[in-house]
């Protein structure tokens, strides 16, 4: 059994700044410690699962937060950013059985988490086919795509119910419940053990109930918080700017949506 796992850091336990997201920052050690914990967790319920071969991907800012050293020597690491639109799930094909989310958080303009964002601080919110767009939904479409499914999703509150709404068969742990300027934590030692425990039973289950049937198009709407970042990717091939910080693109593909995200989000 080969295993996908994309980590970032906004959704681990207990964090609650940015400065904990932050590399050029001294409270950040604490937290990327904790992201490589929650990892290591999922990696070592994959393995008691059966899993042959595991794939991680450091999907948060530099791509260089987690120690590999401290996870399973099966596993294979994707450090930095490649520039590939797969982005977060880099590599991804389908030679994997199963994709696991880690760490992951809520959406731009969601309330659930202090740190709250898609892709880029850039955006106000930005929606495909009328859905509010998180990491999350972005990352399991790519997995879909490849006929992967995403059986796993560990992060804040607001995202694990999220996933659970739009995917009824995926396993969840929630890190934290974010309420305002604040957020509510569970034990971080304790969250690593239910991540542990989840993802082995999530890939022992029947994981083909993660899987679902792709959109036949998207429409893509992005409000940006600058009306000069709406005009400068007014320009990208297919897009239509509907007001001064909104812009609409349509696509067939799903490829197409995520060409058009990272080259809207490299400017
Ligand atoms: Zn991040």
């Amino acid at each position: 059994m080969k295993i996908y796992v994309s980590a970032d850091i906004e959704g681990v336990a207990g964090i609650a700044h940015w400065n904990e997201c932050d590399k050029t920052k001294a409270d950040y050690k604490k937290f990327a410690q904790q992201m490589t914990l929650e990892v290591k967790a999922a990696c070592e319920g994959a393995n008691e699962a059966g899993a042959s071969e595991i794939w991680v991907n450091d999907a948060h800012d530099t791509g260089r937060n987690i120690d590999h050293s401290l996870l399973p020597k099966n596993t294979r690491i994707i450090r930095g950013w490649s520039g590939h639109p797969y982005s977060m799930m880099q590599e991804i094909d389908n030679s994997f059985d199963a994709s696991i989310l880690i760490g992951y958080h809520s959406y731009s303009s969601s309330a659930g988490n202090l740190l709250a964002h898609t892709m880029s601080g850039q955006f106000q919110s930005i929606k495909i086919n009328e859905m509010l767009l998180s990491e999350f939904l972005i990352s399991t479409y790519t997995s879909n795509l490849e006929q992967v499914p995403v059986v796993f999703l560990s992060g804040d509150a607001a995202i694990c119910k999220f996933g659970r709404e739009f995917s009824n068969n995926i396993a969840t742990v929630a890190t934290f419940k974010g309420v305002g300027e604040s957020i509510i934590g569970e034990h971080p030692t304790k969250i690593a053990e239910e991540i542990k425990e989840k993802v082995m039973v999530a890939l022992k289950s029947d994981m083909s109930k993660c899987s679902f049937k792709m959109p036949n198009s998207f429409i893509v709407e992005i409000d940006f918080k600058k009306p000069s970042k709406a005009y400068r990717n007014s320009f990208y091939t297919g897009m239509k700017q509907v007001s001064d910080t909104r812009l609409v693109f349509e696509a067939k593909e799903y490829f197409e949506v995520l060409r058009m995200l990272v080259f809207v989000l490299s400017f």
